[in-house]
């Protein structure tokens, strides 16, 4: 390890006042035993249950505490993107604040770091306390996932993870607003290891994924990396194409010689109803990818910061943020 190595722990909070104070007990406990000085960036991501006054009570007793807090709710990967935005380490490392990544697994990411690992990704090899519902949707949209989009992202792994500087920095460059991290730290390459552990269950409180937001990620992710859904459409399209020229003559000699044969428009109905189906459908995917395109040519900046750490320097010269 260099002389001066830091390190930053990223943990991104939305209503989490319960797991804050064991967050930072285990996560100091973590940090003194690898023996560098590290700070802990914490993004209040529009929290309402107390989490903010929490956060800057911590930042007033410890210095190492940087806070970040957000104008309102902009979602977990955009909280972790300001992280890193305002990292000063060598390494950074993403921790859900829930704590169901062990902080513990951190000293073994910073060995697999000191190998020579520029990414060392957390393997979720099994899960507690979470639902039936959770696991299947998980595992599904993990290999979903894999098999369509064009970067290999590892499978079951989650943001928990520790990323060498030289790959924090490029991917604060990487400016897109629908982000998905892991695949974005996959897109970027370098060397990457996994690392196997147990996922725990929440400290405290419930999640704050509900359906809705699993399947806008699931979406940003297969937008973000693919353009298979596009290109459904012109397989649905051959396909019903050649089928088609393939009914013609069928239906000529049928016509011919069984009397009475294709009398009733259902059949005629159904094929309507399905091709008219399969259209709109291609168009809302096509709206998906356009509505996409509209959000970054409006280029709205990604987050708002509504407080930042007190030892932020804004001047263009000074040691702040990678913005
Ligand atoms: N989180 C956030 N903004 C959100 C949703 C979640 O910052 O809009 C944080 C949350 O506080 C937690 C982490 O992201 O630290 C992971 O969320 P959660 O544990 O609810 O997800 P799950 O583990 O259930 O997938
Ligand atoms: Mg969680």
């Amino acid at each position: 390890m260099a002389k001066n190595t830091v390190f930053t722990v990223i943990a991104p909070i939305y209503n989490e006042v319960e797991s804050i104070p064991k967050l930072w007990e285990r996560l100091s406990e973590v940090m003194e035993k690898a023996g560098a000085p590290w700070e802990l960036i914490l993004v209040d991501d529009g929290s309402t249950d107390g989490s903010t006054e929490l956060i800057r009570d911590l930042a007033k007793k410890h210095t190492s505490v940087r806070p970040v807090i957000f104008a309102r709710n902009f979602g977990h990967q955009v909280a972790v993107s300001a992280g890193m935005d305002y990292s000063r380490g060598d390494a950074v490392i993403i921790i859900d604040a829930d704590l169901q990544d062990p902080p513990e697994l951190i000293l073994d990411m910073i060995t697999k770091w000191k190998e020579g690992y520029e990414v060392v990704y957390a393997v979720r090899s099994e899960r507690e306390g979470e639902t039936w519902f959770k696991r299947v949707t998980a595992s599904v949209f993990y290999r979903l996932i894999y098999r369509i989009t064009d970067v290999k992202i590892p499978l079951d792994t989650g943001d928990f993870r520790l990323i060498d500087r030289a790959v924090v920095n490029i991917m604060v460059r990487m400016k897109e607003r629908h982000r998905f991290l892991r695949g974005m730290a996959a897109w970027v390459g370098f060397k990457q290891v996994g690392l196997p552990y147990k996922r725990a269950a929440r400290f405290a409180g419930v999640t704050k994924y509900p359906f809705r937001k699993m399947l806008k990620l699931a979406l940003n992710a297969i937008t973000g990396f693919s353009y298979f859904p596009l290109q459904v459409a012109t397989y649905i399209g051959f396909i019903s194409a050649g089928l088609s020229i393939l009914a013609i003559p069928v239906v000529i000699i049928v016509r011919l010689t069984v009397a009475n044969s294709f009398f009733g428009q259902a059949s005629t109905l159904i094929s309507v109803l399905f091709l008219g189906g399969v259209q709109l459908i291609s168009l809302g995917i096509l709206g998906e990818y356009i509505g996409r395109i509209y959000d970054e040519v409006k280029g709205r900046p990604l987050y708002i910061v509504r407080e930042e750490p007190a030892d932020f320097d804004k001047s263009p010269t000074g040691k702040g943020a990678n913005q």
